[in-house]
């Protein structure tokens, strides 16, 4: 754009795209109720901490840990047998509190919710759904659980 349009009256185009999305979008805070962080250094992906959680299904537990990159679905279960459609209860590995249930997936399972913040808000979460297999499903940011809200599954 030349001189003249700095000057000049004339606008500047309306549709002006200033929103570029950074390369990757981290979880860099992950929080249970309980305010542990559960992003461990010993679970890296791409050099990031890794999302810690504890799994507890009827007859075993394990740990499972989860990419923190948005949408990347890289995870790695830890002395856990996966059975693909088992429900478990997914809790914080540093104090077993399960992680509070935030909605219903689409699988009939439900979405667990990870804050990131200490606040405990549910605006400010992602959320995994508790069934092996459905883990599939990559981690969701706080908007998009918020989209799925709107949705009515039954
Ligand atoms: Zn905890
Ligand atoms: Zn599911």
């Amino acid at each position: 754009m030349g001189l003249k349009n700095l000057l000049g009256g004339q606008t500047l185009p309306k549709e002006t795209h200033l929103e570029v999305l950074p390369p990757h979008q981290v979880v860099e805070h992950c929080f249970c109720p309980n305010g542990h962080s559960i992003l461990s250094d010993q679970h890296q992906y791409d050099g990031y901490p890794g999302i810690l959680l504890k799994l507890k299904a009827a007859e075993q537990e394990g740990l499972l840990s989860l990419s923190p990159i948005i949408g990347d679905p890289a995870r790695t279960f830890h002395n856990f047998r996966q059975q693909n459609g088992d429900v478990i209860d997914i809790c914080c590995p540093v104090c077993d509190t399960v992680f509070p249930i935030y909605n219903q997936c689409g699988c009939g399972a439900h979405l667990i919710a990870l804050f990131t913040s200490q606040k405990n808000d549910y605006s400010d979460c992602i959320g995994i759904c508790q069934r092996i297999g459905c883990l599939n499903a990559e981690i969701i940011s706080g908007r998009e659980l918020r989209l799925l809200d709107r949705v009515n599954y039954f």
